[in-house]
C-alpha cells in the first residue's frame, strides 16, 4: 500500500492511502517513534545498548518543515528543529497509528 497523499493538518500528519483508507498520526507521537540511531539507539555486538541521553524535545521537535519521499516505501520527515535522519517506512508508519498515545 503507498500514499497517494501526505499533508499536515493541525498538529496531525494525514495520510491517504492508495486503498481509499486515510491514517492520521500526531506529530508528537510520529517524533516519539523517530526510528533513527540517535533516537532510538544501536545495539553493539555485545548486545549493549547505546543512546543518547535524552534531551528534552522542544515544541520545534512536534512540527514537521518538510516531507521526503524515499524510493516509494518510505517518507522522511524534516522536523522544525533540524532533525531529518529518520525514515519512517509506510508499515512503520500505520503501526505508529495503531499504538495508544
Ligand atoms: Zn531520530
Amino acid at each position: 500500500m503507498r500514499p497517494n497523499d501526505i499533508q499536515q493538518i493541525g498538529d496531525e500528519l494525514a495520510i491517504k492511502w492508495d486503498d481509499g483508507t486515510e491514517t492520521f498520526i500526531r506529530l508528537e507521537s510520529l517524533r516519539r517513534h523517530c526510528p533513527c540511531a540517535g533516537c532510538k539507539g544501536e545495539v553493539d555486538v555485545m548486545g549493549n545498548l547505546y543512546k543518547n541521553p535524552d534531551k528534552p524535545l522542544t515544541p520545534a521537535a512536534f512540527q514537521i518543515r518538510k516531507i521526503g519521499m524515499i524510493g516509494g516505501y518510505a517518507i522522511q520527515p524534516t522536523w522544525a528543529d533540524g532533525h531529518s535522519s529518520g525514515l519512517f517506512s509506510f508499515d512503520y508508519l500505520k503501526r505508529i497509528a495503531e499504538t495508544p498515545a
